[in-house]
């Protein structure tokens, strides 16, 4: 009854292993028609300063897929850039964020993802430079996020692509810290204007004292080095307060505000006020 047992249980799992990369091969596919099917949309959530209250949005991607509903992009962007559709969306992103920001009050950024796939195209440069032109965005409102993965690929180039926008005149950030593989070298090298610490570690910040210490390394670390802070996944009031008397600069979680459409951030601006931070 065992061996039978044994096998049953096999043949159950290679059952279900197969219908999810069945699946996932389905989203795969209709993956690649999602641009033109135009399937894609942004949501954007409001990035707090601490003592100015909101200075702009944060573009989130997100898919609709006909059958499957919404799919997250922690799903859906990594068979992207391993199928090389990254750069196509990524310039869809870049765009239509760009060309949305542009409708806001003139004192507000918009921040875009990128992936590493898009940052290494040749002529990425060329397209910001381009998107801003066409949709009228002064540099200085578009921030763009990298995380630590990009850094780790042809750094000489990877600086060079940095310097370039620098001289553009947009913002960069470095997103998720801490998360992957921290080297403190390209921070030597290179003048982020922000740093966002991953939510993994506002998680339990008020209760873990091994948290406080990471994120208080953090905060110490970007303003010694003359850059800002943003904290992620700040969901709850006593998380804001801790992060405040902290001196962390910028704060962004669903206590601040959740992600949102383009169509909701008007009504979102007349009803929020910051008082409580
Ligand atoms: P991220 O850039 O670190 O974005 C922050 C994520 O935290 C978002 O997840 C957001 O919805 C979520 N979040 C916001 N507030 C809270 C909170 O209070 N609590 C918790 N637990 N989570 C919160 P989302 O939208 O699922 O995006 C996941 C990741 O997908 C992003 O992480 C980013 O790395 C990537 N991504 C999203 N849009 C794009 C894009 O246009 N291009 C690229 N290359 N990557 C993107
Ligand atoms: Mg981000
Ligand atoms: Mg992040
Ligand atoms: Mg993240």
């Amino acid at each position: 009854a065992a061996k039978n047992d044994g096998r049953g249980r096999a043949r159950t799992f290679n059952r279900s292993m197969m219908i999810m990369l069945e699946q996932r091969e389905l989203l795969r596919r209709s993956l690649r028609v999602a641009l033109q099917e135009q399937q894609f949309f942004i949501e954007y959530q409001p990035l707090v300063e601490i003592a100015d209250g909101i200075i702009g949005f944060e573009a989130l991607l997100r898919w609709r897929h006909p059958y499957a509903g919404v799919v997250p992009p922690s799903l859906f962007i990594p068979m992207a850039e391993a199928d090389g559709l990254m750069g196509d969306i990524g310039a869809w992103v870049l765009e239509n964020a760009c060309r949305q920001a542009s409708t806001w009050p003139s004192h507000f950024i918009v921040s875009v993802n990128l992936s590493p796939a898009e940052f290494l195209i040749g002529g990425f440069t060329d397209r910001v430079a381009e998107i801003l032109d066409q949709v009228g965005l002064e540099a200085d409102r578009l921030e763009l996020e990298i995380t630590e993965t990009v850094l780790l690929e042809r750094t000489t180039n990877n600086l060079d692509t940095l310097h370039t926008l620098e001289v553009l005149g947009t913002r960069i950030a470095l997103d998720d810290f801490g998360t992957r593989y921290s080297s403190l070298s390209y921070l030597q090298n290179f003048p982020f204007d922000t740093i966002k610490i991953d939510k993994h570690f506002i998680n339990d910040v008020e209760t873990n004292p091994r948290s406080q210490t990471i994120v208080r390394f953090i905060i110490g670390l970007a303003h010694g080095l003359g850059m800002r802070v943003t904290a992620e996944g700040v969901e709850t009031a006593g998380q804001a307060a801790w992060l405040g008397r902290k001196k962390c600069d910028r704060l962004q979680g669903t206590f601040l505000g959740a992600p949102m459409s383009a169509e909701a951030i008007g009504d979102f601006l007349r009803q929020s006020s910051f008082e409580m931070l």
